[in-house]
């Protein structure tokens, strides 16, 4: 009997175990697979690999612009699927996940097929051995929520894109969130013909409106069709081949109308669930919802000694969260503490073109009597002219009462690392003005958040005058990467 029992060797999982471990308790760690999870096997290594030939192509598209001549670069897909395949690899390789685990002294069960709970305090695994354990941490993830309709057999989910023998002419790419986002993106940028479909009202419906906005439009630009607030998929047929690549029709309505599209690969990435099925919750009294399992913000489930982490939980999908949220399990479980996480300041974002990111609250959420944003173009960056990379805007949204960061939504080059700022700002409670005072490195696209954070204070009246001119006028923007009459305040 072990002090803690990990099921799922994924970010969450072997955080949780090596936590648990770190704590004091005997660990053991169950994986029905290979460890690594998603994260690293069939989810973002994969996709950033991708991302990354994607950006290599867009860079070359840039050669002749800076006097750099030579035949054009096409994609060599064999050659991708091989880098894809051995960058997993190397990353096994870097991390030694099961040595790690080992090294730490925890007793590790990979290969172990789907781990059950026989009663509440016991899991049988695939061989018949049955695993006990005082507490339990579930950490099994999720997997794409395959859709139901004829011809669904046909579709691909994103993560088996990593083993298609041959890049697809044409897709269609049912679901504009994340992922569904940058797959359409890294393929359009890859030659293929893309359609994006979504069913909510606009691309990355939960992103900041103005996100969603910039991406459609960048999106166009590049011949990416999106269609958005379509019916649900109805049906996909064969209707022919060529070249002895079979055709799909997807057939869907739009309004009242009958809609349908051609394409070689239907890709669906319309939401995913948690890997709860073959778990047999019920001989634990666990609880599970919509797909997930019920956790409170301690990551307890409905059974006091059983908590959960990452993706099973459905709270964010997101590999950082994962590995925070087994830190805080593994914390609660092996300490009896109540350490909560309500995820407040997240940073995420996604690899399309032009990158978005964001962290806070959005727009829409705020309190409309109190935040007040600011929007600086790319265009007015320095950085973003010298780089040919003028596409994109950062909207930054703070509190007009306490002068706090709430807030940033950024579409344009390396958004991601952008709001990484804003979020150890958010963290350190810093206010608009000590943002607006940094120092920050010239020419660099993070140059923009300064912008931003002064044009906020200008609004807000932050800015020192001179004593006689104290309410005269508007106080004019001291910028040294300014471009007239461009940004927008709220
Ligand atoms: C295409 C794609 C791209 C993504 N890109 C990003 C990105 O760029 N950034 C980001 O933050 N997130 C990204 N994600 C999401 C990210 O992969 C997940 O949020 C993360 O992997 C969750 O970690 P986890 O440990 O909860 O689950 P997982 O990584 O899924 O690990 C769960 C593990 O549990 C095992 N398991 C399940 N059930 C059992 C059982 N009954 N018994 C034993 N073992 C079991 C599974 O085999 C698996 O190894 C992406 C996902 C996809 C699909």
């Amino acid at each position: 009997v072990w002090d803690v029992l990990v099921v799922g060797g994924g970010p969450a999982g072997v955080t949780a175990a090596l936590r648990a471990r770190e704590l004091g308790a005997s660990v053991a760690l169950v994986e029905r697979g290979r460890l690594g999870g998603t994260c690293t096997n069939d989810g973002c290594v994969p996709t950033r690999v991708w991302a990354k030939a994607a950006r290599l192509l867009r860079d070359a598209a840039q050669f002749a612009e800076y006097g750099i001549l030579g035949p054009e670069p096409r994609l060599d897909f064999p050659t991708l699927r091989q880098r894809t395949h051995e960058t997993v690899l190397r990353i096994h390789e870097k991390k030694q996940i099961r040595r790690h685990l080992e090294e730490a002294e925890i007793t590790v069960f990979e290969n172990a097929g789907d781990a059950h709970f026989v009663d509440e305090r016991t899991l049988q695994i695939e061989n018949g051995k049955t695993l006990s354990a005082e507490k339990i941490i579930l950490c099994g993830g999720g997997h794409a929520r395959g859709l139901s309709f004829p011809g669904s057999d046909l579709t691909i989910a994103p993560t088996q894109l990593w083993s298609l023998e041959a890049l697809p002419r044409s897709a269609v790419v049912v679901g504009a969130s994340a992922t569904g986002c940058q797959i359409a993106s890294i393929l359009n940028t890859f030659g293929v013909t893309v359609s994006l479909l979504e069913m909510e009202e606009r691309v990355l419906p939960r992103e900041d409106a103005t996100l969603s906005a910039g991406l459609t439009e960048a999106f166009a630009l590049r011949g990416t069709s999106v269609l958005t607030g379509i019916g649900p998929i109805e049906r996909i047929e064969r209707f022919g081949e060529e070249e002895n690549v079979a055709q799909l029709r997807v057939h869907f309505s739009q309004g009242d109308h009958p809609a349908s599209l051609s394409a070689e690969a239907v890709i669906v990435a319309t939401g995913w669930t948690g890997s709860v099925e073959g778990l047999n919750l019920s001989a634990a009294h666990v609880i599970a919802e919509k797909g997930y399992i019920r956790v409170d913000d301690s990551l307890r489930t409905s059974a006091p000694h059983i908590f959960a982490a990452g993706d099973i939980t459905g709270r964010m999908l997101l590999v950082q969260s994962a590995y925070e949220e087994g830190r805080i399990a593994a914390e609660n479980a092996v300490c009896g503490t109540e350490r909560q996480d309500t995820h407040r300041i997240v940073p995420h974002g996604g690899f399309t073109d032009p990158e978005y990111g964001s962290v806070g609250i959005t727009e829409a959420d705020a309190d409309r009597s109190d935040a007040v944003s600011a929007v600086v173009p790319y265009a007015d960056l320095d950085r973003a002219v010298i780089d040919g990379r003028t596409e994109g805007f950062c909207k930054l949204i703070v509190s007009r009462s306490t002068h706090r960061l709430l807030g940033a939504h950024v579409v344009g080059e390396q958004a991601l690392e952008v709001v990484q700022v804003i979020a150890a700002g958010m963290e350190a409670e810093m206010t608009v003005d000590h943002l607006a005072d940094l120092e920050l490195a010239y020419p660099t696209f993070t140059g923009i958040l300064g912008l931003a954070a002064r044009q906020i204070c200008r609004e807000m009246g932050l800015v020192r005058q001179a004593r006689d001119r104290v309410g005269l006028e508007h106080p004019r923007a001291t910028e040294w990467e300014h471009r007239a009459g461009t940004a927008t305040s709220t």
